[in-house]
């Protein structure tokens, strides 16, 4: 008789057993609250067709202008990547290559290795890289910011709208239905996919349990976390961009920005913005913090509540590119000549270096460890207690 399938806890390093799911429910690990497994009549053929609609979206969402901008008798339009150039050609490369890849590179890898891994295993067959394709694809999703950018081009609307004659373009759209297709396919992950290959009945490998977490990850964390708070003095300090018109140039910081987007009576959009560029940073930053020190000090105090705040963490990373998006859709618009020149600042740099550090020291802290260091061990539970079904 086959040995039951395992499921892995990512975030606590419980062990359950696999229980087929019906219609309506879902997997949880009863020690941490994380999902395992949500029930779904999707197929191999299915989740085919879903990447090929959404990888046509991409590229159309990548070809068309997002906005046009006319000032003065002259118009200019951006496409994302019309944008990246721009900052580019500005002489901020780090800023344009961190965007570039966030907005395009990864989410376009990320396309490709789901169509290389669906269209044979709709054929009914595992491809030779099945391993090595699982495992990039499980990098790569953390770094997608399709619907971060989104949320950018809104809150780039709302800045430019009042300064001379806007027009949404097609891109915009098509941006929002990609974003859309990218929410979806988070769910997505590794293990999910193979599962998928297993319940279609492909030879895939079955999950191994994972090796124990060792306190090795706790230095590496504290340096990338040392690093951001260090650097997200001057992301706050310095201009993320200058704004030069007939009267002067000048310089704007990400508060000094939010501080006008309220005084235009944009509330909302201010909040969103405060939120994301200011908040989020530095609640990710002390948050980690505090979580590394209780885990560093073998402290089992709210260990579930901690597992909870730490996938917080996670899922919030990336929202904070917000305004460096902000910044190179600016940068490519507002561009004529004498009347209008918009260039990005340092603080720009400084702030895409404090998201990806953040993001590296969350990704890099193993919040299983939290849970050994305070006495709990691996179990594996033979039972599908585990198993919820929605009333
Ligand atoms: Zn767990």
């Amino acid at each position: 008789m086959p040995r039951p399938l395992t499921l892995n806890c990512p975030h606590c390093g419980a062990l359950f057993q696999r229980v087929p799911l019906q219609s309506g429910q879902w997997s949880r690990c009863t020690r941490c609250d994380e999902v395992l497994e949500t029930y779904s009549p999707f197929t191999p053929q299915a989740f085919l067709a879903l990447v090929i609609a959404a990888f046509i979206v991409f590229l159309m969402a990548n070809s068309f202008p997002i906005m046009t901008l006319s000032f003065q008798g002259t118009a200019q339009s951006t496409t994302f990547l019309g944008a990246v150039k721009a900052t580019w050609q500005a002489g901020f490369w780090e800023v344009a290559i961190l965007t570039g890849l966030f907005g395009f590179g990864f989410p376009l890898l990320k396309l490709c290795v789901l169509l290389l891994l669906f269209v044979p295993m709709s054929l009914g067959r595992l491809p030779s890289y099945f391993e090595l394709a699982l495992r990039s694809l499980g990098w790569i999703r953390h770094w997608c910011m399709v619907p971060v950018f989104l949320l950018g081009s809104l809150v780039a609307i709302v800045k430019l709208v009042d300064l001379a004659q806007l027009v949404v373009g097609s891109g915009l759209y098509t941006t929002a239905v990609s974003a859309l297709f990218f929410t979806a396919l988070i769910k997505l992950t590794p293990t999910r996919i193979r599962y998928l290959a297993i319940d279609a009945g492909l030879p895939a490998v079955p999950p191994t349990v994972e090796s124990a977490p060792t306190p090795a990850c706790l230095p590496k964390s504290w340096a990338l976390l040392l690093a951001a708070a260090i650097l997200y003095i001057p992301a706050n300090a310095l201009p993320v961009m200058y704004i030069t018109t007939i009267s002067g140039r000048q310089g704007h910081t990400i508060l000094g920005g939010v501080i006008e987007l309220a005084n235009m009576g944009s509330w909302g959009i201010a909040g969103v913005v405060f939120t994301a560029s200011v908040f989020v940073p530095i609640f990710k930053i002390l948050l980690l913090a505090i979580l590394l020190w209780l885990t560093q000090n073998r402290s089992a105090i709210r260990l579930r509540r901690r597992t909870r705040l730490y996938r917080l963490v996670e899922a919030i990373g990336p929202w904070s590119m917000l305004d460096v998006f902000v910044v190179i859709l600016l940068v490519a618009l507002g561009n004529f000549g004498q009347l209008l020149v918009i260039e990005p600042g340092a603080g720009a740099v400084a702030f895409g270096a404090v998201v990806v550090l953040t993001m590296l020291a969350a990704m890099n802290f193993d919040s299983r460890l939290a849970w050994r260091r305070a006495g709990h061990r691996r179990s594996i539970r033979w039972t599908a207690d585990n198993v919820s079904t929605a009333v």
